[in-house]
């Protein structure tokens, strides 16, 4: 028995700790989701878009190869000791980076892979297996060692030119290199930041000669343990361990950021442009139209070049280009702005193009509703296709001189019914009118047409606005009657106060003996409580009662004026 375990403890020695199938997948899907979202602007991987080489971008435009579970057994010397890591992880077995570049070289001869600049390796080591660099008496006298000094590399050998990556297991471990946060409840998420980390960086500066700031820091190092703490910056959703930053493919993952010069800050995406066509007013078949990109607001990256399909085969790549257009109907507009990335941003407009335009159809019909001062002037619009505009002319002859405001007509090709009301008229005159519609294909006008103003109405005033009435305003009912010489007035006490004051009735007859003064015929002072109605008596004086004799039988119109009381016209009547 005792000798069965130790031969099962130097088994579990010397066989190759491996990554359970669900982490593996895990990483494939990583990669592959990024594979699927590859040169669009909406994750982390974008960001590093803006640098430059002499042969262009670094563009994101990834594919993925082929992923393989190593089982090579573990080299048995020239390697680095097991070790324990302040998080208290245990590695029980290491691998130094020598054996590790080795080791990947290996594997691609095996499986007949592609060298060079244009693929990157990543070697993940499983749980329990570390990785140092060193000791060297020289450089490096204590060994450097992962998940203490480092949490994942990128590096390249030389002969055979091989770009890879050691992406150490991060093994939960949130005191070292691990995140804890798991958006796909996998616990090789952990591993994915550092991933995406080297993936960045070895884009950026595969050969260890290219971008790198004043430090030595790379453009992933920028955003790994920032002053502010701020990595992954704001998440997008997900709850305490399962956080997200990033939809990539179908999936969430929390990616720490990447360094954007535009900015010149750590970035989760790059900042999009969004693009705008301005609208380009009415198109006609074979007329220049002018399009614009006004309106458009650059991202971090500005706009390098712009590019419009109009739709109808015809392109251009000016900002605010001409197009004629040699067929009628209606054509998708397209403009495409790119940014210092390569990344595209489109905004699309419909655009209908018109035949040649026609003026408008306009037919004047009778006026309606016409009262002393106030008429409806008709007509009839065709707008022919066209934005059309309307407007009634009128006055007193046929050279009109009096305008409505223009109105809308629409822009449609059927006759419609259109009105306008006009006021201020003079009563029992005869108007004339005709309406007028304008569309960029012209004027045009409709008949003369005639009405009359009815004659003018009694100017009696039946009610009285109470608006502007202040506290304790009387006011005054419209007729009063006349009995033994004094004017019997009804006034009610409104506004909300007390109504004090004194009335004063002024003829608006001129009375001959008076010359051209106006004299008051009567005056009484008043004192209603609020809310109240009364009925005031005014004596008149002998003048009053001499106009009101020699009045119509309709009566004596006077002026009721005075203090508390709201000013009207007044009827004094014989009963
Ligand atoms: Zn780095």
């Amino acid at each position: 028995m005792g000798s069965a375990g130790r031969r099962d403890r130097d088994r579990h020695r010397r066989r190759p700790h491996l990554l359970r199938a669900t982490e593996c997948a895990g990483i494939e899907n990583f990669l592959k989701d990024v594979v699927a979202d590859t040169g669009k602007p909406t994750n982390v991987y974008s960001v590093s878009a803006q640098y430059t080489d002499g042969t262009g971008h670094a563009a994101y435009s990834d594919t993925f190869g082929a992923s393989v579970i190593d089982e090579h057994p573990y080299p048995t010397s020239g390697t680095c000791p097991p070790y324990e890591s302040f998080g208290g992880t245990e590695f029980t077995s290491c691998i130094t980076d020598e054996k590790l570049a080795a080791e990947v070289n290996t594997v691609i001869g095996e499986e007949g892979w592609p060298h060079g600049l244009g693929a990157v390796y990543y070697m993940v080591l499983p749980p329990e297996v570390g990785s140092c660099f060193g000791p060297e008496p020289e450089t490096e006298p204590e060994p450097a060692c992962f998940d203490e000094e480092f949490c994942a590399y990128h590096s390249f050998t030389e002969s055979p030119q091989t770009v890879y990556a050691n992406i150490s297991y991060a093994n939960a471990d949130v005191f070292g290199c691990g995140v804890g946060e798991y958006p796909n409840g996998n616990v090789v998420d952990d591993t994915l930041s550092a991933l995406s980390h080297e993936a960045n960086e070895a884009v950026t500066d595969p050969l260890l000669n290219a971008w790198f700031d004043s430090e030595g820091l790379e453009n992933a190092d920028e955003c790994r343990n920032t002053p502010e703490g701020e990595d992954f910056g704001p998440p997008l959703g997900g709850g305490a361990g399962t956080l997200f930053n990033q939809e990539i493919g179908t999936r969430h993952y929390y990616l720490q950021r990447e360094w954007s010069n535009d900015t010149e800050d750590c970035e989760q995406r790059v900042d999009p442009a969004q693009p705008a066509i301005a609208d380009p007013g009415e198109v006609t078949i074979s007329q220049s139209a002018s399009f614009s990109s006004s309106g458009t607001v650059p991202g971090a990256g500005g706009i390098s070049s712009y590019h419009w399909d109009f739709g109808d085969g015809g392109t251009s790549s000016a900002p605010n280009p001409s197009h004629t257009y040699t067929s009628t109907g209606t054509f998708p507009v397209t403009l495409t702005v790119t940014d210092d990335g390569g990344f595209t941003f489109s905004t699309e407009r419909e655009v209908t193009v018109l035949s040649p335009a026609q003026v408008p159809e306009a037919t004047s019909t009778p006026a309606t509703g016409v009262t002393d001062t106030t008429a409806t002037l008709n007509g009839i619009v065709n707008p022919m296709g066209r934005k059309t505009t309307y407007r009634f002319e009128y006055g007193l002859t046929t050279a009109y001189g009096n305008s409505t405001s223009p109105a809308s007509a629409g822009a449609g090709s059927s006759p419609v019914a259109v009105s306008g009301g006009v006021a201020g008229l003079v009563p029992s005159t005869v108007y004339h009118f005709r309406i007028s519609a304008t569309n960029s294909g012209g004027t045009e006008e409709g008949a003369d047409q005639v009405f009359t103003t009815t004659a003018s109405a009694p100017s009696l005033p039946t009610t009285l606005s109470t608006r502007s009435l202040v506290a304790g305003t009387a006011v005054a009912r419209g007729v009063a009657f006349v009995k033994a010489g004094s004017a019997r007035l009804k006034l009610t006490c409104q506004g909300g106060g007390p109504c004090k004051g004194a009335v004063v009735l002024i003829p608006l007859t001129r009375h001959i003996g008076a010359g051209m003064k106006r004299l008051p015929i009567g005056r009484t002072k008043f004192s209603i409580p609020a809310g109240v109605s009364a009925v005031v008596s005014i004596k008149l004086s002998s003048d009053g009662k001499v106009l009101l004799r020699a009045a119509p039988r309709a009566g004596l119109k006077v002026k009721l004026t005075g203090a508390g009381i709201a000013p009207r016209t007044l009827l004094l009547k014989r009963p």
